[in-house]
């Protein structure tokens, strides 16, 4: 019996954070990384395939926010974006 519950908890679990939790900050989006994430990072691409615009976002911790660069320049056109947004707004003042 007690078998049976954490399995349905764990499952629940997995949905819940598919929605992403709206109290807390998700993940960090890099494999391995248990940091919560701080930032999303937004590239916006044309498709070498030619149909039409790619958005890759990704919500990333402080340490692999900095490690991103824009990695499809290769597909930039008119509109492309490569972006990060604070998931929170830093409180004012509290800059260390
Ligand atoms: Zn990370």
């Amino acid at each position: 019996m007690a078998d049976t519950e954490n399995e349905r908890e764990q499952a629940a679990d997995e949905n819940r954070r598919e929605d992403g939790v709206p109290d807390s900050l998700p993940e960090c989006h890099r494999r391995g990384c248990t940091e919560r994430a701080r930032f999303v990072v937004l590239e916006r691409y044309q498709e070498e395939t030619g149909h039409g615009a790619v958005e890759a976002e990704a919500v990333l911790c402080r340490e692999h926010t900095t490690e991103e660069s824009p990695a499809n320049l290769d597909g930039s056109y008119a509109d492309y974006v490569f972006r990060v947004e604070p998931l929170e707004a830093a409180p004012d003042g509290d800059t260390a």
